[in-house]
């Protein structure tokens, strides 16, 4: 049951619906493609000056000494400090500015921000730009209807998330801007279904396999020994052997859809032999790489997915005592998921289904997101994904938002603030 403060905050969500959708539009129309990111910079000002005429302290961090740091493409990232009655419980909303590039296949222009049939178009708005306009409304609903929060709130909106987040989240714990000293919960808004909470992700692990052959002359091939042969018996073997045992291996997390709750392996990349766009001559390929894409459970420890992936290609040695390979490490994620029974999951899951009707399942997402940065560098233990829109609209053609995810996961935004930081109701 919703108190009289709280109802008061979610009618003035209604209230502010219109001025919310038009900012929102505003923000999807600075194209921040990335890559490479572009308009980082105005766009993190735009969010500043909103957060500022909301009343946050604002500060603007730029990821120098990063490599992907440029002039051409500074890494800006913004941040918003408002201060409650205390300094803490302190919530720390986030999200990304960062959008993919529209890519083939829109009817409508992705950065129009057209707004028809309850809908907001555009490249971003669903991943992510609504979760940054909920939760600035959110926030403001609060103030706007006289309540004054007990605990502190920031807003950060951050950079580069999309790959990989090095220049935003990771930078900002890096350097001491989120410290669990400092924040005791973080709602990140990206969009796993506006009646879902999220609760972590799988890990990643990214590694090239280098096979390495002995060139020859490509009409007497039987004088060398092909690397590309050898990588094609390495796949092989991955399809019949670790494919199938991957699959049995299931998590206790949550995470859907349903069919990620196995490990899972993928080939990202393959190059061999010649590159096919010059003029060729007759060589057995000495040379083959493939990039391959493991996602590890909460269960599997990272080093006993690359030993076991490592005595996969060992075991080619039993018919080719020659074989030689090399595995390097690309990218390492490791899984995260926040407790069930915190108080961050337990607040915002009452309120979700408070505010929306029905009881919001808990979710793990299959692909990872900044809560890796919040949960392993920062060291913040209450971290979950919520926001509005929903999942499969993410990276797609006409990515759109309805207006109605967008004002229900303001909503309970807004009362999970109060709830998590407490209020003074006198102050009304
Ligand atoms: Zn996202």
């Amino acid at each position: 049951m919703l108190t009289p403060a709280e109802a008061r905050v979610v009618s003035r969500v209604d209230e502010l619906a219109d001025e919310m959708i038009e900012w929102l539009r505003d923000l999807v129309r600075i194209p921040t493609i990335n890559p490479p990111g572009e308009n980082y910079k105005d766009c993190a000002q735009f969010i500043g000056d909103k957060l500022k005429e909301f009343g946050y302290d604002v500060s603007f961090i730029e990821a120098t000494g990063r490599p992907e740091c440029s002039p051409e493409h500074p890494r800006v990232n913004v941040i918003g400090h408002l201060n409650g009655a205390r300094i803490r419980p302190a919530l720390h909303f986030n999200g990304h500015i960062d959008v993919v590039p529209p890519g083939a296949g829109w009817t409508l222009d992705p950065f129009a921000a057209e707004f028809r049939d309850g809908r907001i178009y555009g490249r971003g708005v669903t991943d992510q730009k609504a979760g940054i306009a909920a939760s600035l409304f959110a926030v403001e609903a609060i103030r706007r209807a006289g309540v004054r929060l007990a605990g502190s709130v920031e807003q950060s909106a951050t950079v580069d998330e999309e790959s990989g987040g090095l220049a935003g989240v990771a930078y900002l714990a890096e350097h001491g801007y989120v410290r669990p000293d400092l924040v005791d919960y973080v709602i990140i808004t990206e969009p796993l279904d506006y009646d879902r909470i999220c609760l972590g992700h799988r890990g990643v692990y990214w590694f090239e396999v280098l096979m390495h052959g002995r060139i020859a002359h490509g009409s007497m091939p039987f004088l060398g020994v092909s690397a590309i042969d050898r990588m094609a018996r390495l796949i092989e073997t991955v399809e019949r052997t670790l494919k199938p045992r991957l699959a049995e291996r299931r998590t206790r997390m949550p995470v859907e859809p349903e069919a990620a709750r196995s490990a899972t392996i993928n080939i990202n990349s393959i190059f061999g032999g010649q590159d096919p766009d010059l003029p060729q001559t007759p060589c057995v390929a000495d040379l083959c790489r493939a990039v391959f894409d493991r996602r590890f459970l909460l269960e599997e420890k990272l080093e006993d997915v690359r030993d076991e992936f490592a005595e996969l290609v060992d075991q080619l040695k039993v018919d080719d005592a020659e074989l030689q390979y090399e595995l390097k490490d690309l990218l390492i994620v490791h899984p995260t998921m926040t407790a069930p029974d915190s108080i961050l999951v337990r607040t915002m899951r009452g309120v979700v289904g408070e505010t929306i009707g029905r009881e919001p399942p808990l979710i793990a997402s299959p692909g990872t997101y900044d809560q890796k940065h919040f949960a392993r560098i920062a060291g913040i233990e209450q971290c979950i994904a919520y926001g509005p829109g929903i999942l499969k609209m993410a990276h797609q053609p006409d990515e759109y938002c309805e207006i109605e995810h967008l004002t229900a996961a303001c909503k309970a935004m807004a009362v999970g603030a109060m709830r998590l930081l407490g209020v003074n109701e006198h102050m009304e």
